[in-house]
């Protein structure tokens, strides 16, 4: 790894950057994968590189969501492995979730790999790797159309970090709630979930974490209450109305 000076004006984004290359060196991301973060760190950019106040408002519900869910699942591909294994394994651990990796461009060589990354950064178990449980749904053209029956197969809720907008619509065909965390507020996953957070998943993660530690104390009603009264539509046209007014101020 290069060391990244902590004077460069960019030095967060190319440190996120580091991480992607040394997961890429380590079996964990695809080149595919690469390019996917250079889509997300252009939003990023335009959004000024922080957490808005209405992906703060669409965490607040996630957190809510999951703590109500009965199955809920975290759905993990390379780029996830690589940016935020130990806040994976500490978000499973805070709602009770499973951890499953599911992959756009599959091999069971980097499902291993990946499994196995996030066992050392604290995760107990982790789903979705061999054949044994793993079942096919039929919505689902790519590769991703397996899952594990014991997790994304029989979840309730599924948590989708960096997710394709074919498989998020899938999920939702299959009667799943839908969480995404997607930099791209105009994407099908965006678009098609019943939450999005429009935030960097570095970022994002560990306020999820912190937020779902808080609500664990409140009464379930209170939660049905939060999760109930959130509009994606309404948070996503105010997120548009955030990027426009940032772009509007640099003219
Ligand atoms: P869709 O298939 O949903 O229409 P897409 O085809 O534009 O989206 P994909 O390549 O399928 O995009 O998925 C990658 C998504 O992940 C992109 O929308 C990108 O903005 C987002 N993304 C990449 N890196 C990050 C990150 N670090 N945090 C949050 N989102 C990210
Ligand atoms: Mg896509």
């Amino acid at each position: 790894m290069t060391k990244v000076s902590p004077l460069h004006p960019r030095a967060e984004s190319l440190r996120i950057r580091e991480r992607l290359v040394d997961g890429f060196n380590a079996g964990l991301v695809v080149p595919e994968g690469l390019a996917a973060h250079g889509r997300g760190e252009a939003f990023d950019y335009i959004l000024g590189e922080q957490t808005t106040k209405h992906a703060r408002r669409a965490i607040e519900a996630t957190a809510a969501m999951l703590l109500l869910a009965k199955h809920p699942v975290i759905s993990v591909n390379g780029n996830v492995a690589a940016l935020v294994p130990v806040d994976v394994a500490k978000l499973a651990k805070a709602i009770n979730a499973k951890i499953e990796v599911n992959l756009f461009h599959g091999s069971v060589k980097r499902e291993v790999a990946i499994a196995r990354w996030l066992r050392k950064h604290g995760a107990k178990e982790v789903l979705g790797t061999g054949k044994k449980f793993s079942i096919r749904i039929n919505e689902i053209h790519s590769n991703r159309r397996k899952v594990d029956r014991r997790g994304i197969a029989a979840a309730d809720v599924v948590l989708v970090p960096l997710e394709d907008g074919d498989r998020t619509e899938a999920l939702k065909k299959l009667g799943k709630r839908v969480i995404a965390i997607d930099l791209n507020p105009m994407s099908r996953t965006a678009q098609a979930a019943d939450i999005t957070i429009v935030d960097n998943i570095v970022r994002a993660m560990p306020l999820l974490i912190k937020t779902a530690g808080r609500l664990s104390y409140q009464p379930r009603a209170r939660l049905r209450k939060k999760a109930k009264n959130f509009d994606n539509r309404a948070n996503l046209r105010a997120t548009f109305r955030a990027v426009r007014e940032r772009l509007n101020l640099s003219k």
